[in-house]
């Protein structure tokens, strides 16, 4: 038997497949170009409703924030009317104590939200002094320790930097520590005494390191990077009676960036947060010639 083969061959098969279907490809660019772009609307549409959302919460903590030391103190000036109340010298006492602390309360929530408003990008506003942070922190964890004492916690405080000499607004870098301390407090769990520590160290790169850390409800990963954003707060939890406006963190951060340093953040849901700021270091010698 004999077997044959028998070739054919088409030289321009590929040009001709391609030819016809080369129309469809700005079609399929086009298209894909097109699909992008809704996709990325849907996104910034998403995100506005969100910064909508959160900008009505902020708007609403601080009405009741606001609203009830104004309430309190025209209270207690009502109850000063009364002649009954004016003859008890205890009770004058009393509500002179209740007005004080409710107008340092509202001072303090005013001046929050100032301080966001107040300090332009370029930091022209602050004053630059040369401090030590270590006695800085010792001061206003003064303030805390009875705070956190009073729910049966510990505030420990391990300022082991041999140098910490910042060049900061001291005011500001006040309210810095201030604001880490708050939260500590405020996400505190209540399942458990809160445990708070704050350290220095001087560490490479001739810089401060300041690490707050807390035992507190801890912080989502999700959540995580978006707590330095202005009004953020985290929604969902089991601290949602804790009212804010979502300022403070963003505030710490635009503080730290203008002194030059750095702040992160590592935290681990229902253990913990560390809240870790570095600052350039002013060399000791200089101070001390
Ligand atoms: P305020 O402006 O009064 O400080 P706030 O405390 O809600 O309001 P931030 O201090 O900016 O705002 O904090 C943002 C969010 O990050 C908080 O709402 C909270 O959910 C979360 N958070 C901050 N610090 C801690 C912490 N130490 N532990 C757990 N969650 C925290
Ligand atoms: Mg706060």
């Amino acid at each position: 038997d004999t077997y044959y083969n028998l070739k054919v061959e088409f030289p321009t098969k590929h040009s001709y497949i391609f030819s016809s279907v080369r129309f469809i490809i700005p079609t399929l660019v086009m298209t894909l170009i097109l699909l992008l772009i809704f996709l990325y609307t849907i996104i910034l549409a998403f995100r506005q409703k969100k910064l909508t959302e959160m900008k009505t919460d902020f708007i609403n903590n601080m009405t009741h924030e606001l609203k009830t030391p104004i309430s309190t103190i025209s209270l207690a000036g009502q109850m000063l009317s009364d002649p009954s109340i004016r003859k008890s010298p205890s009770s004058l006492q009393h509500l002179s104590e209740v007005i004080t602390e409710e107008s340092k309360r509202l001072r303090f929530q005013v001046e929050k939200v100032l301080q966001m408003s107040v300090f332009d990008n370029t930091g022209s506003a602050l004053k630059f002094t040369e401090v030590d942070a270590n006695s800085i922190i010792a001061n206003v964890i003064n303030t805390f320790k009875i705070k956190v004492e009073k729910y049966g916690g510990s505030l420990t405080s391990l300022l082991e930097a041999d140098n910490a000499l910042v060049r900061v607004d001291e005011m500001q870098f006040t309210n810095v520590i201030f604001n880490l301390l708050d939260n500590a407090v405020k996400y505190m769990d209540e399942e458990r005494e809160p445990m708070l520590e704050i350290t220095t160290k001087d560490i490479a790169g001739n810089m401060l390191e300041i690490r707050v850390k807390d035992n507190g409800i801890g912080i989502k990963k999700d959540d995580l990077k978006r707590i330095f954003d202005k009004f953020f707060r985290v929604s969902t939890g089991n601290r949602h009676d804790v009212k804010g406006f979502g300022l403070g963190l963003a505030y710490v951060k635009k503080m730290i960036t203008l002194f030059g340093g750095n702040i992160s953040v590592e935290s681990e849901f229902g253990k913990g947060s560390t809240f870790v700021i570095t600052l350039p270091l002013i060399e000791k010698s200089t101070k001390e010639d």
